[in-house]
């Protein structure tokens, strides 16, 4: 364990007014990607938990892939990418779900994962939820099963949680 890693996680976030639209505080992890001793120590709380438990990891685009393949690597497992529309080359499975104005729609290659396969979920913030069901939703149509999902950072009073029921969901820190 590592008695001080929430609190650690918490300074090396930085918060950005208003981006990317008015009203919201972005938590930006790129200071933590710099601090390679923090950004080790985040990867050995997930890794420890998911040891042994997972086949491959889904890195959600575009901070969940740098993390997410940190993670892979560690734990010996093959990586996915998860993108946003018109991006993958092979044949995909779409999911579209609704953001604060308008939608979104996030895909994976078809063949990325295989019927019975572990997942093991990763992106680097859980706001609304709405990107995490959708490639849960993702994950599921290839026949896999979502093992895990794994955060550096929860904002807890959005309730993301509530749009995940089901799943097992792990977060270095809720703020
Ligand atoms: P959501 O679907 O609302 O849970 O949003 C999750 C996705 O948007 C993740 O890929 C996050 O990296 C990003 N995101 C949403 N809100 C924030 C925020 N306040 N700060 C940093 N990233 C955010």
């Amino acid at each position: 364990t590592d008695p001080t890693l929430a609190q650690d996680v918490v300074a090396g976030m930085r918060d950005i007014p208003d981006f990317p639209i008015h009203g919201v505080v972005f938590k930006d992890f790129t200071p933590i990607l710099l601090d390679h001793e923090l950004r080790d120590r985040i990867v050995a709380d997930t890794v420890a938990r998911q040891r042994g438990r997972v086949d491959v990891v889904a890195g959600i685009e575009a901070r969940g892939f740098i993390i997410g393949a940190v993670i892979a690597h560690e734990l010996g497992v093959g990586f996915v990418p998860v993108r946003k529309e018109g991006k993958l080359p092979s044949a995909v499975h779409s999911v579209s779900y609704a953001l604060e104005y308008g939608t979104a729609t996030l895909e994976i290659h078809q063949d990325a994962v295989s019927n019975g396969e572990r997942v093991l979920v990763v992106d680097d913030v859980l706001a609304t939820g709405g990107t995490l069901a959708a490639t849960c939703e993702l994950v599921e149509s290839c026949g896999a099963s979502v093992a895990s999902i794994e955060l550096v950072l929860e904002i807890g009073a959005l309730e993301g949680r509530a749009k995940l029921a089901g799943y097992e969901v792990h977060s270095v820190v809720t703020i």
